[in-house]
C-alpha cells in the first residue's frame, strides 16, 4: 500500500519514460505555433524588464516534444537577436525518451533533472503542464478529522492522519461534508517555492501555465488520459498519464512569502488574446491555403474560448521582487 502522492511519483515516472504521452493528449503549443511563439516574445519583454541581463539562463520545465521552445526561439531570433544571443537554453526533464525528442528540435540545450540542477544566475523560465503532472495527495472529511488516501491494488484505502498540511487545515471550508475530499499539490507547492526563492536571490523571472481553479476547493481532479480518453486511474499504473488540476491562490501565496512579486493568476484565453494571439494567426491564416487557415484561427479559438481551454487554463508569474507587471498581466 503507497500513499497516492508516491504512487502517482511512480506511475508517471514509467508513464514519462516508457509512453509517447502525446498519443494520450495533446497541448496549447502542439495546436498551435503561435503559443510558443507569443511564450518567446512574453521571455524576451520580461528580460528588457529584469535589464537585460547577459548571460541569462532561458528555461523551461517539462518541454515535451520541443515544440513549445523551438516556436519562442525562432520568435526570438527574428525580433530580439540581442536576447538571442545572451540566452543559455536549459531543460528540466526526466523522461530520456522525451530528451532524445526534445533534442532533434533543441540542439545546443542543456538538460537537468530537476530544478536545483540549473546553475545559478538569472533565469527566464516557462512550463506549460508541467504542474500538472506532479504528485498530489488527497484528504477525505470522515467525523470531524481527516484521513488520507493510499493506494491498495487498484483500489483507494484511508488511513487516518492525526496531523495534515497546515494547507489543508487553512484551505478547507467550515462547512466541509462528511466524506468530502481535498487535494494538496505538495510537489507543485514545494517546486514553485524553491523556484521563487531562486528568483529572489538570483534574479529573473517565470510564466506557469496549468489547468485549475483559482481557490482550492472539495473535490476531487486526479484523472487519468489514456488513448485521448478517460481511464481509472489507479488500473494499470504507468500505461497512462495522471494529472491533476492545480490551484493556483496556493502556488501564488507560496511565491510571495518567499519575496517574489506574482502577477495573476489570469484566464489564458486573456492572457493570450493581450499578447496577441488572434492577430498573430490572423496574419498567419492569410498567408495559408483556405483549409490550413481556418485551422489556424480555429487552433486560437480552442486555447482562448471560455468554454474551451480559456478560462480552466491560467496564468502566473513569478518576478524579481520590484519588477513592474510583465506583459499581459498589466492592471
Ligand atoms: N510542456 C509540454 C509537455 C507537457 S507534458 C507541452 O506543453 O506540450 C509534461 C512534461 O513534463 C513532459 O515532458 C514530462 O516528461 C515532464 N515531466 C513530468 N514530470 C516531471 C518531473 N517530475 N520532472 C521533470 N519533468 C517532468
Amino acid at each position: 500500500m503507497r500513499r497516492l502522492d508516491h504512487f502517482m511519483a511512480t506511475a508517471n515516472a514509467q508513464y514519462y519514460t516508457e509512453r509517447d504521452p502525446f498519443a494520450d493528449f495533446i497541448t496549447a503549443p502542439e495546436l498551435t505555433q503561435v503559443f510558443g511563439e507569443l511564450l518567446g516574445l512574453w521571455a524576451a519583454e520580461a528580460w528588457r524588464l529584469l535589464g537585460r541581463p547577459d548571460p541569462v539562463l532561458l528555461a523551461e520545465a517539462g518541454p515535451g516534444r520541443g515544440t513549445l521552445m523551438a516556436d519562442a526561439l525562432r520568435a526570438i531570433r527574428a525580433v530580439t537577436p540581442d536576447f538571442a544571443g545572451a540566452l543559455r537554453l536549459h531543460l528540466i526533464e526526466t523522461s530520456p525518451r522525451l530528451r532524445a525528442r526534445q533534442a532533434e528540435k533543441l540542439p545546443g540545450a542543456t538538460w537537468h533533472e530537476t530544478l536545483a540542477g540549473l546553475p545559478p544566475g538569472p533565469l527566464i523560465l516557462i512550463a506549460n503542464e508541467f504542474l500538472d503532472a506532479l504528485p498530489i495527495r488527497q484528504f477525505v472529511h470522515r467525523c470531524g478529522a481527516w484521513s488520507e488516501r493510499y493506494v491498495a491494488g487498484a483500489a483507494f484505502a484511508e488511513i487516518a492522519c492525526p496531523d495534515p498540511p497546515a494547507l489543508l487545515v487553512e484551505t478547507a471550508p467550515p462547512d466541509m461534508p462528511e466524506g468530502g475530499v481535498m487535494e494538496v499539490a505538495e510537489a507543485a507547492l514545494d517546486w514553485v517555492a524553491a523556484l521563487a526563492g531562486r528568483i529572489v536571490a538570483d534574479g529573473g523571472a517565470a510564466l506557469l501555465i496549468d489547468y485549475g481553479p483559482v481557490r482550492a476547493a472539495p473535490g476531487e481532479s486526479l484523472q487519468a488520459l489514456r488513448d485521448r480518453r478517460p481511464a481509472p486511474p489507479l488500473e494499470n499504473p504507468g500505461c497512462a498519464d495522471l494529472t491533476a488540476h492545480v490551484a493556483f491562490s496556493p502556488l501564488a501565496a507560496c511565491a510571495r512569502a518567499r519575496g517574489a512579486a506574482v502577477f495573476g493568476p489570469l484566464a489564458q484565453g486573456v492572457f493570450l488574446a493581450r499578447l496577441g494571439l488572434f492577430q498573430r494567426s490572423g496574419q498567419l491564416a492569410r498567408g495559408l491555403p483556405p483549409r490550413p487557415a481556418a485551422a489556424m484561427i480555429a487552433a486560437a479559438q480552442r486555447l482562448a474560448a471560455p468554454e474551451r481551454m480559456g478560462k480552466l487554463f491560467k496564468a502566473l508569474a513569478i518576478m524579481h521582487p520590484g519588477a513592474p507587471s510583465p506583459p499581459g498581466f498589466e492592471m
